[in-house]
């Protein structure tokens, strides 16, 4: 490992230049940052040298674990052939071509065709823009309207904040950008009252229905979506809700962007979420787990129709500078090649998921926890006072959220939270007794919040 500076002076040079996304800038200068200095695994070192385990594979992107010395050497081979070359203008190279012609053999139905960005972000606003210009070329000029979710993330630009749902991002900055409209999230456990998960799931769907009748259906273009919610606090929906959702935007005649940035890759047990939970998407937003966070890469997967239709209308005036970066493109194929020669996906979906899943089912013991969920990888922990009511905590959203996730962090446990829900989602390699670990830290952090 390479010599670093002491954690005093980092923390106080941190401090004084660096404004972290998402962050209390005040609070973490009273306190310092705690600089990670080294990943191997599932497991982070930081400046002090205290080993924690990253319980979520960073920012639910490292499904391969941190620190592959092969990928190292990829990025460093194509750095000596060609560091940089661009996409536009008739031009293209190796890297983003095998990459491009591998996500087409992965990808679900015929979403064939891929633009490159550098993030999920910018891939969302690649969304917006060419779902617009899709209907506009399809002579539609008028469907116009997406529509998302309430507590949706799907990025920090200014258009996919503004596609995402959450109100603490659309309070600053003027957000959102017209043209977008939002239903509730099928979240049944803090919402769904007296129904049943079943017609909870139903009734959700049938809002997209209503908002349809309510902006009128030549003026809707897409309907996008996460098949689980992430950043929104792991909400897995009922049963019932994709299918629901599914014939709504075919009966309306709405495109249907499915969002992987989180559940791509392995994270449900399939490559993507919509094999998980048959969904058949025009659009899907790629990032993350598509070089499992080794180089910043994402993309928007198109199916044939829609590439088709564009493609015939001359340019779509849109790119970013690093599209298709043959560094990031080359180690995106070394990270798909491994999860796909080490089987992590058939990994996840038929032992290391289920046995999570067992285990993190047992925390539904403990005082705090009203629900234990997982899907795949993911997994969320609904915390409440009282089980049967599935009440919530009568201080402020999220209080009780953040001092476990606090707890955990002072456990040596990376465990995130979203309100009241503890989140997890660990990179896809971990193992039967690093799951015991990181369930006792859990179980840990929890006592200590009790
Ligand atoms: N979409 C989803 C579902 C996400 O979870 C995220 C990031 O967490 C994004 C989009 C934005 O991706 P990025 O942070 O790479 O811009």
């Amino acid at each position: 490992m390479r010599a670093h500076p002491s954690t005093t002076d980092l923390q106080a040079q941190d401090a004084a230049h660096h404004m972290h996304p998402f962050t209390d800038e005040a609070a973490l200068a009273q306190k310092g940052a705690r600089v990670i200095v080294k990943g191997e695994g599932v497991w982070l070192t930081d400046s002090d040298g205290r080993r924690m385990l990253d319980g979520m594979s960073g920012l639910w992107c490292v499904n391969i674990g941190h620190c592959r010395a092969e990928l190292a050497e990829v990025a460093a081979a194509q750095m000596r052939d060609l560091a940089f070359s661009n996409t536009f203008f008739q031009t293209s190279h190796p890297p983003a071509i095998a990459l491009a012609a591998k996500l087409a053999e992965l990808a679900p139905g015929n979403l064939n065709h891929v633009f490159y960005s550098s993030s999920g972000s910018e891939a969302n606003d690649t969304n917006i823009r060419l779902v617009r210009h899709y209907w506009a070329c399809r002579g539609k000029p008028q469907k116009q309207v997406i529509i998302s979710r309430k507590n949706a993330y799907h990025g920090s630009t200014v258009g996919s904040a503004s596609l995402g749902g959450m109100a603490a991002m659309h309070a600053q900055g003027a957000l959102p950008i017209p043209g977008i409209a939002r239903i509730g999230q099928p979240h049944w456990y803090r919402e769904g009252g007296n129904m049943t998960p079943e017609d909870f799931g139903k009734a959700r769907a049938r809002e997209l229905e209503e908002a349809i009748h309510r902006i009128g259906p030549d003026s809707v273009a897409a309907f996008i979506a996460e098949p689980v919610q992430g950043a929104g606090g792991v909400i897995i929906p009922p049963d019932s809700y994709w299918p629901e959702i599914t014939a709504i935007c075919e009966a309306h005649d709405l495109l249907l962007i499915v969002d992987e940035v989180i559940t791509g890759f392995g994270r449900t047990g399939n490559w993507f979420g919509s094999q998980t939970f048959d969904l058949k998407p025009d659009i899907m937003t790629i990032a993350k787990g598509l070089s499992s966070g080794y180089m910043p890469i994402g993309g928007s997967m198109i199916s044939d129709e829609i590439a088709d239709v564009v493609g015939q209308a001359g340019d779509f005036a849109h790119g970013y500078t690093y599209s298709g970066h043959p560094v990031a493109a080359a180690v995106a194929l070394a990270n798909l090649e491994i999860l796909e020669t080490e089987n992590l996906i058939p990994r996840v979906r038929n032992h290391i998921g289920p046995y999570l899943g067992r285990t993190w089912e047992g925390l539904e013991d403990h005082p705090l926890v009203g629900r234990a969920e997982t899907c795949g990888l993911m997994a969320a922990l609904a915390l409440t006072p009282d089980k049967a009511r599935r009440a919530a905590f009568a201080a402020d959203e999220g209080v009780v959220g953040e001092i476990c996730r606090d707890r955990a962090f002072a456990n040596d446990l990376v465990m995130r939270h979203v309100g009241d829900r503890m989140i997890i989602a660990p990179p896809l390699t971990i193992t039967e007794e690093e799951v015991d670990e990181l369930i006792r830290r859990a179980c840990k952090a929890l006592d200590e919040t009790h």
